[in-house]
């Protein structure tokens, strides 16, 4: 019988973490940190329980924590979404992408993602009856050709996704990014699907140029973010949208029958923390650069070649000073053989580049762990 999503399996990070644990592997795989959420957080999780808590929120979220959402977001773009009418607190930056996607992606439409993209976006285009159009990104820079993106748009594009810090490369849009992209979208109809999600892991004083910063953008977008990211909790699965209000309430209908509302205790501590520890996420940024930084050293002892990472907590090398390979079976080779687990990029691609030798290293991780895994990179 012909199954909804013929191309669909188990996702990479599943395969892969599953391998890492049958093989005792170092997992620098899936993304997720493997040190404590803050303690404030657990504190106020754990009373948020205590004090009852426990019950369905309100569907859109508790103000408190929409509030929380929209007041940060002012502090850090200059501009207050309006809480009640433009801020949806979902189960995970998931759950926002595919409510966004399923509220205005009709039977036939087009949605363009850039490649390599995160393995969600295509499944919840097809599932709404949509066609995903992928264009590449510059295969060494990650940068969009937005000539590309330009050339990809028919009278069928219904919406354009981009990802900024991006998964998998790290890479960021500029002013300029955001300047042509403004330019390619005004006068269409075209919505704009914008995944924020490391939006506060970025280094080196870059700026990160989300689309709430920018009005002409933001009246037709959907701005997706989680906590995961910014709080070491990817298992809690709390995230959230931004949106004008005519694009929220149909984003809500989606999110209303999809799961209704999202863990209640734990919107109840991130509305505490968000106000009452703004450096968390003010200091994320140097946080993880320290990390970076010195992974990347210590990469440059063994055979493999880091790329440049501008954002977000993932690392890609170029493999081929090791192993001619694809991909996938040399992520597989390094899991099984060699005790460390990296995600291959050609689940990210619609058609993967031909000869591309590069492989993904979370260094989301304690020190221990990192070390333990450049030990064994010394030895390819
Ligand atoms: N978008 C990107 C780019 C991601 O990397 C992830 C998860 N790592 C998500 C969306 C999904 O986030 P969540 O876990 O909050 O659903
Ligand atoms: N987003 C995470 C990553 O890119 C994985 C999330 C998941 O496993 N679904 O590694």
């Amino acid at each position: 019988p012909e199954t909804k999503l013929p191309k669909v399996g188990t996702t990479i990070f599943t395969v892969m973490s599953q391998l890492a644990i049958e093989h005792g592997a170092v997992n620098l795989g899936q993304g997720f940190p493997d040190f404590d959420v803050p303690t404030r957080l657990v504190e106020a999780l754990a009373r948020a329980m205590q004090e009852g808590k426990n019950q369905y929120s309100p569907m859109t979220g508790i103000p408190a924590l929409r509030q929380a959402i929209a007041a940060k977001t002012e502090r850090c773009y200059g501009y207050m979404p309006d809480a009640d009418s433009e801020v949806t607190v979902v189960s995970g930056a998931s759950e926002a992408i595919f409510d966004a996607v399923h509220a205005v992606v009709r039977p036939g439409d087009e949605v363009i993602v850039l490649d390599p993209c995160y393995d969600c976006y295509e499944p919840a285009i097809e599932l709404a009856g949509g066609v995903a159009v992928h264009v590449p990104l510059d295969p060494r820079s990650f940068a969009p050709d937005w000539q590309l993106v330009r050339n990809a748009v028919t009278a069928k594009t219904r919406m354009l996704m981009i990802n900024s810090p991006h998964n998998p490369s790290g890479a960021m849009l500029d002013a300029d990014d955001i300047r042509a992209l403004t330019e390619l979208l005004r006068g269409t109809d075209i919505i704009l699907l914008s995944d924020e999600v490391y939006e506060h892991i970025v280094f080196d004083g870059a700026i990160h140029e989300s689309v709430l910063r920018y009005p002409e953008l933001r009246e037709r977008a959907f701005v997706v973010s989680s906590f995961g990211k910014t709080y070491h909790c990817t298992g809690w699965k709390i995230g959230y949208c931004i949106g004008r209000p005519a694009l929220s309430v149909e984003l809500r209908k989606v999110h209303q029958y999809n799961t209704f509302c999202s863990f209640t205790p734990a919107q109840w501590a991130f509305a505490e923390m968000i106000e009452a520890q703004p450096e968390h996420y003010e200091q994320l940024g140097a946080f993880y650069q320290e990390k970076r930084d010195r992974f990347r050293e210590q990469l440059l002892t063994t055979k493999l070649k880091p790329l440049p990472v501008p954002g977000g907590y993932f690392q890609l090398v170029d493999y081929s000073a090791v192993s001619d390979l694809d991909d996938a079976a040399f992520c597989r080779w390094l899991t099984v053989e060699k005790g460390v687990v990296a995600i291959p990029l050609s689940p990210f691609y619609g058609a993967p580049p031909p000869g591309q030798r590069l492989a993904r290293l979370c260094f989301a991780k304690n020190e221990a762990t990192l070390d333990a895994a450049i030990e064994r990179l010394q030895k390819l």
